[in-house]
């Protein structure tokens, strides 16, 4: 029963180890990506590790350039899905922009990307006759909504604009289904903090440009390509005085997809919203003892003022996609920094 999967953003730091666990289970894989923040090589990199698992099939992995904001580039892919006779069961929507600073400094082009890439998405889905669809959504739509471990019942307050066009997407995702729940089968993924890479190093978060997560500056800094990393602010209201985050392996996260595309699959219809994280608040300096101690390496660092947008601590209520994914993340802050 060879499911056909489109993923959008496939080509990126979380996508690539998705497409891995995708094609390692069998599907059969539609890419859409424009390469604006990631390279094709990742694909040479996915047969690689598929190789010496001796797990791999060329033909499970169709890809395609374009952007998601151009309608006839997704219409095209689900038309050639189905000459195929491979029409499209389901869609991981990954594409888009995620940097909350850029977010500040350049609001419509987030909205645009994010936000009309999706509905256009959207659009070629029902076009499609596709009405099954995981979303990339990030633990940022709870901003300083108070309550913490974030669950999922929160109150939606993001903060910035990279917020609020993922607190809009899940808003439209919520309305479609309403307009037609007895066939739409919507899983909506908050993720906390992502970082690690898969064990063979051969993927990982390696971004165009300059990063703005804390991962790949640390990387950054022990590759030498940085001199220093700078930690915004050491007298927040946290046990050190450092911001708090919820990291899970990338690896885990990967694997929370397979779960729920296989749970969407199963399901005649529904509508999920599901916090990703560990469940557990890591400091930035236990974060950077951890880094150096495991890879024994120092990392530079300095104290410089609190960013605008930041939120001391953030981690998730993890209880309910636990219990409806039957999953648990199997990685520590070690195995994440090694
Ligand atoms: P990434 O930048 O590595 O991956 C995104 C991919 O989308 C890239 O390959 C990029 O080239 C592609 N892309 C961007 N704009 C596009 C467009 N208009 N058309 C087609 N492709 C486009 O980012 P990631 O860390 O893998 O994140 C993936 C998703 O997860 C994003 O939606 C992000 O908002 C969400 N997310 C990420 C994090 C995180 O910390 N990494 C946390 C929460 C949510």
């Amino acid at each position: 029963n060879l499911k056909n999967i489109l993923i959008t953003g496939g080509a990126g730091f979380i996508g690539s180890h998705i497409c891995l666990n995708f094609l390692e289970q069998g599907f059969n894989l539609y890419i859409a990506d424009s390469f604006l923040n990631s390279s094709k090589e990742v694909f040479n990199r996915l047969k690689n590790i598929l190789d010496i698992s001796n797990n791999y099939d060329v033909k499970k992995i169709n890809v395609f350039e374009g952007d998601i904001r151009n309608y006839k580039f997704l219409e095209n892919i689900f038309l050639e899905a189905s000459n195929k006779n491979e029409a499209i069961d389901g869609v991981i929507h990954l594409a888009g922009l995620k940097s909350v600073f850029e977010s500040t400094l350049d609001p419509t082009y987030y909205w645009d990307v994010n936000v009309n890439g999706s509905i256009n998405l959207l659009k070629v889905m029902m076009a499609n006759n596709c009405k099954t669809i995981l979303f990339s959504s990030s633990a940022t739509v709870y901003g300083n909504s108070g309550e913490i471990p974030f669950k999922e019942s929160n109150l939606i307050n993001p903060i910035n604009p990279y917020g609020e066009t993922k607190a809009t997407i899940e808003k439209i995702l919520n309305n479609i289904f309403n307009s037609d729940s007895k066939s739409w089968r919507i899983c909506v993924l908050r993720y906390f903090n992502p970082i690690g890479a898969h064990p063979s190093g051969m993927i990982g978060e390696n971004p165009n440009g300059t990063p703005e997560n804390i991962f790949p500056l640390i990387l950054q800094v022990a590759s030498g390509l940085r001199k220093k990393l700078f930690v915004f602010g050491n007298d927040w209201p946290t046990q050190d005085g450092t911001c708090e985050r919820d990291y899970i392996h990338v690896v885990d996260l990967a694997q929370a997809h397979i779960k729920a595309m296989q749970y969407l699959l199963k399901a005649k219809n529904c509508n999920l919203t599901l916090n990703v994280g560990k469940g557990l608040s890591t400091s930035v300096l236990d974060l950077l003892k951890t880094f150096e101690k495991v890879n024994n390496v120092k990392i530079n660092f300095e104290f410089t003022s609190k960013r605008d947008g930041d939120i001391p601590i953030s981690f998730a209520d993890t209880s309910l996609s636990f219990k409806i994914l039957n999953w648990k993340p199997k990685y520590n802050i070690e195995d994440m920094c090694k």
